[in-house]
């Protein structure tokens, strides 16, 4: 009974290892989400908005509380990375991003109206 016991102890820490392995590697996989405002993947919660793993944001897309930042100030910072790294004109960079944006769930809407209201006027 004794030896059994002590067996039992030998084996059972590498098979809690193993079962601690893959539950983080399982949790780490859930982690690494998408920022759904620019894209941007989130492997850490510093990345999060306020550094909240429950964040559905990006650092770079929310202020100091983890809110969401404005429409308008996003678009304008995308485009001016867009005109920065890929070379592009103000005009070709403000479609881009808007292309881009209208991909992004935390977009989606706003893109559509802004959308409807250009084409109704
Ligand atoms: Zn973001």
């Amino acid at each position: 009974m004794i030896l059994c016991y002590s067996r039992l102890l030998a084996c059972s820490p590498v098979r809690l290892l193993v079962l601690v392995l893959a539950l983080v590697s399982v949790g780490a996989m859930s982690l690494a989400s998408r920022c759904e405002s620019c894209g941007m993947p989130m492997e850490t919660n510093e990345q999060h908005g306020a550094q909240n793993p429950n964040n559905p944001y990006c650092i770079h897309c929310t202020d100091m509380k983890g809110k969401l930042l404005p429409f308008e100030k996003k678009f304008e910072e995308l485009v001016k990375t867009a005109m920065d790294t890929r070379w592009m004109n103000r005009e070709q960079a403000e479609k881009y991003v808007l292309q881009q944006m209208a991909q992004m769930p935390a977009w989606t809407e706003t893109v559509a109206h802004l959308k409807q209201g250009a084409a109704s006027q």
